[in-house]
């Protein structure tokens, strides 16, 4: 039974996400689906990216948060659009929450749309929002276990970035153990890594979203 339930909402946001992405490809911009745990460094990998993307993209960014408004106030400053999703305690953003907000952007304006997930390894996997493509966020201070035990988050993604990269010397992280094994679980992926500190890596991280721009097919 409890199955069932599930399946059918995945059904109703499946097929509400396939309205996002259609919506999207007609307006011709690129939407991607940032995700990774609380802490992982999402909105500072925003942060430090913005400037470089903001010159060669009009790009606009969704929120999701449980309660708080606290990352959208930090891109807020950085002077591009930025929509704001509570979830109310939900853990993870679906395909209607998406849908309700796309009026409140200056669509027409837009090259690209990233969104930032909820805080969460496990259920944004699951839920489409109508994304062109995903990317996951794994900081390596969360621990070298998280790729075996969070498997489908790190096999939807187009893109895995390993942030805090900075910290390497102090932890006790097998980096090429990790990125082995992140390559097996997902050959296609692109791995970069990246600290939101240094600004290390960043430069390939806009790279990674300005080429996914300019060569999806609209
Ligand atoms: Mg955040
Ligand atoms: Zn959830």
């Amino acid at each position: 039974m409890q199955v069932e339930v599930m399946k059918n909402i995945l059904g109703e946001n499946d097929s509400i996400a396939e309205d996002n992405r259609k919506f999207f490809h007609d307006k011709k911009i690129f939407v991607l689906n940032l995700m990774g745990s609380p802490g992982a460094g999402k909105t500072s990998l925003l942060e430090k990216s913005i400037e470089q993307l903001k010159s060669k993209l009009n790009l606009a960014i969704i929120e999701g948060d449980l309660f708080t408004a606290k990352d959208a106030e930090r891109i807020d400053k950085l002077g591009i659009p930025v929509v704001q999703i509570n979830t109310m305690g939900g853990c993870h953003l679906d395909a209607p929450m998406i849908q309700k907000v796309t009026n409140d952007l200056d669509i027409d304006s837009l090259d690209a749309v990233i969104i930032e997930n909820v805080g969460n390894l496990v259920c944004p996997a699951e839920f489409e929002l109508g994304e062109n493509k995903k990317a996951v966020v794994l900081s390596i201070t969360e621990g070298e276990d998280k790729p075996s035990k969070y498997p489908l988050i790190f096999k939807e993604s187009s893109l895995i970035v390993l942030n805090k990269i900075d910290l390497l010397p102090y932890l006790n992280f097998d980096l090429e153990r990790v990125k082995k094994e992140l390559s097996v679980m997902n050959p296609r992926a692109k791995i970069i890594e990246v600290s939101a500190t240094t600004g290390q890596g960043i430069s390939e991280f806009c790279e990674w979203i300005r080429n996914e721009v300019e060569h999806e097919a609209f």
